[in-house]
């Protein structure tokens, strides 16, 4: 598991820097830099009223992850002791990434 931080505050998995999903997918197949990569998970907080009132920020995920050229990749899934999902204001998936990228 990944001990996980997250800027991405418009996602609605998002609370307190971190994110209440119990898993996510990180894609970007052909990444060479982290920019090229991004949080499959995101969801945009349209409303803002359902916000994680009823979910609990989890510091440790199970992060699967697409990007098979990034060190920490291990068979899709992520093996880095922790990593940071980057994002502030993103309004499509696109706009988030993995910055915890690092080429292989
Ligand atoms: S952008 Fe991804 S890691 Fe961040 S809160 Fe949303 S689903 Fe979780
Ligand atoms: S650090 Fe690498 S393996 Fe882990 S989620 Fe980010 S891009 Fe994927």
């Amino acid at each position: 598991m990944t001990r996980l931080e997250c800027t991405v505050a418009s996602c609605v998995h998002n609370s307190e820097k971190c994110c209440c999903k119990q898993g996510i997918l990180v894609e970007g197949v052909n990444a060479r830099e982290s920019c090229d990569t991004c949080c499959g998970s995101f969801e945009e907080n349209r409303g803002g009223l359902f916000k994680n009132l009823f979910k609990t920020p989890e510091t440790r995920l199970q992060v699967d992850c697409d990007v098979l050229n990034c060190l920490y990749n291990d068979d899709h899934q992520c093996r880095a002791e922790r990593i940071s999902i980057l994002g502030d204001g993103a309004r499509a998936v696109g706009q988030t990434e993995c910055g915890s990228f690092r080429e292989r």
